[in-house]
């Protein structure tokens, strides 16, 4: 059975940052160019603009977060909490209707973040920890890697043969 790969919209050139802007990965777009990953944003899915004042999760992680433990706050004191739970629950539901083993997401992002996101003080510290949607997607058991770790993935199921084709081979469980 061939799985998905669920990635962050921001990584494959959607402009849906909270600045308004995103990134160009060329490998990870040609994820995306090949059938294999699904591009997603869970802060837009979960009913926010672009652009948007920067949020960030304060007194916990993403787990807290799902825990109910921690909340996720603007820069200007307003609970975002309710937003980021909706778009990582509709993240999890694309990634369960494509039958997605494995996440590349943005790392540092209150959302996608998977081992470092920002302390909830905006003033740029950072702590490990993940971000909401990548700790929802943990919990059902979902593989999460960063586009930083992803090389280093990408190098471990590669034997000479170009990653796409690797990554596809690993996919098919
Ligand atoms: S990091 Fe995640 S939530 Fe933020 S813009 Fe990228 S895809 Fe959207």
């Amino acid at each position: 059975m061939f799985r998905m790969i669920i990635i962050s919209a921001c990584l494959v050139g959607e402009k849906c940052r909270y600045t308004g802007d995103g990134f160009d990965y060329p490998t990870l777009r040609q994820l995306v160019e090949e059938g294999l990953a699904i591009p997603v944003c869970p802060e837009v899915l979960g009913g926010l603009p672009v652009p948007r004042v920067p949020s960030e999760i304060k007194g916990g992680n993403g787990f807290d977060v799902l825990d109910g433990k921690a909340q996720v706050k603007t820069n200007q004191g307003a609970d975002n909490t309710a937003a980021f739970m909706c778009g990582a629950a509709e993240v999890l539901v694309v990634a369960q209707q494509y039958g997605a083993c494995m996440a590349i997401l943005k790392e540092r992002s209150p959302s996608c973040g998977s081992k470092m996101i920002y302390d909830g003080t905006f003033t740029d510290h950072r702590i490990p920890g993940c971000g909401c949607t990548a700790a929802l997607l943990m919990r059902e058991g979902i593989r999460v890697c960063s586009e930083e770790s992803y090389s280093v993935l990408r190098n471990k199921c590669t034997t000479g043969k170009p990653p796409v084709i690797c990554l596809r081979d690993w996919l098919r469980v």
